[in-house]
């Protein structure tokens, strides 16, 4: 068959389960160098094993590729297409590449029971080496002769995982198969059907598989965490974008942060590594500070918002005062809740909670007229300081001689124990800030009335 020279790549998951970084790592692969090459990505859901395939992963699947912004430009489903296997498994049985065999093979079903089956079809394995030149590993050889005459479907209608892969890879025009290297030892059958089709087989790339830290291989049942768990536990697209690209793919200089379309001008299979990559989470949590550092205050509001509290209406003032102090704070949108609710370090900003009045002593002056004077001159400090001027800064320097003469743990201590009713805190200047000049107001009457 004659291909044209435009490149198409596709992504061919089977929805039998929720898949980790790794997966998504392919199709991301797969989708730039189709990208970089101005050919097109294809997705295809490889869903021939019915009673293992689902359509939650399908859809699972389909909501990850697109939150992370990888787009495809044609999308297939394996068991829409039956009647098109039908036909090149009886083309193969007719030139004599495969026959019907009567067997009895024991199939065992998702309910346990082992059901006979009378006929197979299978494969004439013509024996002979098998030798490609794969992008990433160089020239592979595989001797089929081991591999005897395999099955390339159950029945007419039930074609299996080879057969389709072949057909679909041929009638879709797909030019580079770029898949897991757990697949190596697939593709030497796969050619074989190709040789058999009378068709010439794609480029393939068999990329290196994802490692956990231990190094041991990741897999649908082991680590694997569902990529729509990061979006709920708030990472940015971008950041695991970057940082999937550079697990096994090395750029020319040490640059760490590309953006997709970085990538695409620089990405290339031949810096693809062999050896296996880790999957380190906290390496992404560290790609993901970095971009949530980079948002604009607008931009992390609009990430941020489907993470903030209802009681912190949208829009509202405090959740602009906030957006510097999270930002700071948190390495994923998730961490907000944390931060707010009653026990977080935030979480004296919606109610305060109630709390000893010896605990606004100062460690090194734990005396209850003391911190009742500081607390006075502060409130009255605090109160020449008008509405629109009440900025932590502003709160700063109008504090900051008095308590450099009394002492800064002193004045602050029981100040911030007043805003905030925690052991822990942001300062008290970033505390009265987010709290705003009446509320902070209000507080220091309160701690003042506890200690009269
Ligand atoms: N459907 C296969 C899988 O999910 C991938 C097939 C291929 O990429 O050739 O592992």
């Amino acid at each position: 068959m004659e291909k044209d020279d435009k490149v198409i790549t596709r992504f061919a998951p089977s929805p039998t389960g929720y898949f980790h970084a790794g997966t998504y790592r392919t199709a991301l692969f797969s989708c730039i160098f189709a990208r970089q090459n101005e050919g097109k990505f294809i997705l295809r859901i490889e869903d021939t094993d019915k009673e293992r395939s689902k359509k939650e992963y399908e859809e699972n699947i389909m909501e990850s590729l697109e939150w992370l912004g990888l787009k495809y430009d044609a999308f297939y489903r394996q068991s829409d297409r039956t009647e098109i296997y039908k036909k090149y498994i009886q083309k193969l049985i007719d030139s004599g590449h495969a026959y019907i065999s009567k067997e009895t093979v024991v199939a065992t079903s998702t309910a346990g029971q082992t059901q006979p089956r009378e006929e197979v079809i299978r494969f004439k394995n013509p024996k002979t080496k098998v030798t490609f030149n794969d992008l990433i590993r160089g020239k592979v050889e595989f001797d089929t002769t081991e591999l005897g005459d395999f099955v390339i479907a159950k029945s007419m209608d039930e074609p299996v995982f080879h057969l389709v892969v072949v057909v679909d890879d041929m009638e879709m025009g797909i030019t580079h198969v770029i898949r897991g290297e757990d697949h190596i030892s697939n593709t030497p059958r796969q050619m074989l059907i190709y040789e058999a089709l009378g068709a010439t087989p794609p480029r393939y790339a068999h990329i290196p598989l994802l490692l956990g830290k231990d190094r041991s291989k990741l897999s649908k049942r082991k680590g694997a965490v569902p990529m729509t768990e990061y979006r709920r536990k708030g990472y940015l697209p971008k950041a695991i974008v970057n940082y999937l690209a550079l697990l096994g793919w090395h750029p020319t200089d040490d640059k760490e942060f590309f953006t997709f379309d970085e990538l695409v001008k620089s990405f290339s299979l031949d810096r693809v590594q062999k050896g296996g990559a880790i999957f380190d989470d906290e390496k992404l949590a560290w790609y993901n500070r970095h971009y949530i550092l980079k948002l604009t205050d607008q931009e992390f509001l609009e990430s941020a918002s489907p993470f903030i509290p209802e009681w912190l209406s949208s829009g509202s003032d405090m959740n602009k005062r906030l957006v510097p102090i999270l930002k700071e704070k948190i390495t994923s949108f998730g961490d907000i809740a944390n931060l707010l609710n009653v026990s977080g370090e935030l979480g004296f900003i919606k109610e305060i909670p109630s709390y000893p009045k010896e605990m606004l002593l100062w460690k090194k002056d734990p005396d209850f007229i003391s911190a009742r004077t500081h607390l006075t001159k502060s409130l009255e400090t605090i109160k020449t300081i008008s509405n629109k001027s009440f900025t932590a800064d502003a709160i700063k320097v109008a504090l900051w001689s008095y308590a450099e003469t009394s002492g800064k743990g002193n004045v602050f201590w029981p100040l911030r124990v007043a805003l905030t009713g925690q052991e822990k805190s942001p300062d008290p200047f970033v505390c009265g800030f987010l709290l705003g000049r009446e509320e902070t107001i209000i507080r220091l009457e309160n701690a003042i009335s506890k200690l009269s």
